[in-house]
Formats: C-alpha cells, structure tokens, sequence
C-alpha cells in the first residue's frame, strides 16, 4: 500500500514495518545491553495511546527484568500540536527509588514530555529515561536528553504504527507521511 487516504488527506509510505522492526532491533539491543546488569525490575511507562505498538513489539526484545505501566495523555489535535497537555489516566505505580524509561511513539516539540518529565521527576524515580520510536530535530524544543531514539525523521506529519490523524490510521503497520 503505497497511499492512504484518511478523511480529506493523503498520505504517502515512508517507513515500512521491516523499517520499523530494525530501529527496534537496534533500539532494545541498546537497552539489553545498557541493562544487562540490572537485577532490580526497570518499569517501564508506555504513553497511550500512540505507544501501544512500539511498546508491544520493543518488550517483546527486552531481555532484563522489567514491568510495564501505561499513562495517556494528549497533546494533539488534527495535524499540529496545541502543546495544551491533559491526562487522562494517571499513574497508580510509586516510582520513587526506581529506574522508570519513558516509552513515546514520537518526540516532536517536546512539550508532551516536557511536562511528563517534570511530574514524574516530582515521584523521585532513581533515574528518568526516555526512548522514543521517532524523534523530530527540527522541531524539538526541549531541554531534556531523549537517551534512546528508533529514528530522527523530518519535521512532517505522519501516521500509522500507534500514530493517528484524528483517530485514524493507527492500525496502519507502515509509517506514511503527509502529502502537502
Ligand atoms: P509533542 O508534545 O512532542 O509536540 O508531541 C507529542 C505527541 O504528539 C506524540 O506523542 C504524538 O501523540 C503526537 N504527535 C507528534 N508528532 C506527530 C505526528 O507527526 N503524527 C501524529 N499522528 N502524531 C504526532
């Protein structure tokens, strides 16, 4: 499937799943590696709900001991981020003297993580991670170290693979990116 149509746009492939698969190879052999020592459980915390596959498919290579929790929050609205953040499902988990690694489908202004970084460092984790899918360089506004990224991608809109456009298109397998 080279384009997609959801609603009034069109989309054009850009990252096949094969694509996707080997940054998550290369992603979770840099966790195995970086955590191969670990004896105390690595939580990890998924961001609903564009996470969900690169979740499932990145644990299923993590070879240390780990849990996995799961928040949502928004920060999106049709094509381009608002930056106005709301969560939904909060965290029940107590992180304080723990290692938590942030899971994000997309890094893009940063905003989202920004604010997420910040509350979760208020829970006083032992150490704060983050490893994202994608990250966009040319958009991130952040200060925060991402540590751990799939692929730097352009500063476009995509969708598929857990990405949606305005709820569409999360079940795509590949990544396709508008077309202007
Ligand atoms: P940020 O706060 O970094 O600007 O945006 C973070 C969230 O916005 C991501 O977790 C993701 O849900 C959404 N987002 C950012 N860029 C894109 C994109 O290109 N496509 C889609 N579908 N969602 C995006």
């Amino acid at each position: 499937m080279k384009n997609v149509r959801i609603k009034d746009l069109e989309f054009k492939l850009c990252y096949t799943s094969d694509d996707i698969q080997s940054d998550i190879d290369v992603l979770s052999s840099k966790l195995n590696h970086d955590f191969k020592d670990t004896k105390t459980p690595i939580l990890f915390l998924s961001i609903l709900n564009g996470a969900f596959m690169f979740t499932a498919d990145l644990m299923k290579r993590i070879q240390f001991p780990c849990e996995i929790s799961f928040i949502r929050l928004a920060s999106y609205e049709g094509t381009s981020s608002t930056g106005t953040i709301r969560e939904i499902i909060g965290l029940t988990d107590n992180i304080e003297g723990r290692t938590v690694i942030i899971l994000e489908d997309i890094v893009d202004t940063g905003l989202t993580l920004q604010k997420l970084y910040e509350g979760l460092t208020k829970k006083n984790p032992t150490q704060l991670l983050i490893a994202t899918l994608l990250f966009k360089p040319d958009a991130y506004k952040g200060s925060i170290k991402v540590d751990y990224i799939g692929k730097s991608i352009p500063n476009d809109f995509i969708v598929g693979y857990g990405l949606d456009y305005d709820g569409l298109g999360r079940n795509l397998p590949n990544i396709y990116t508008i077309v202007e």
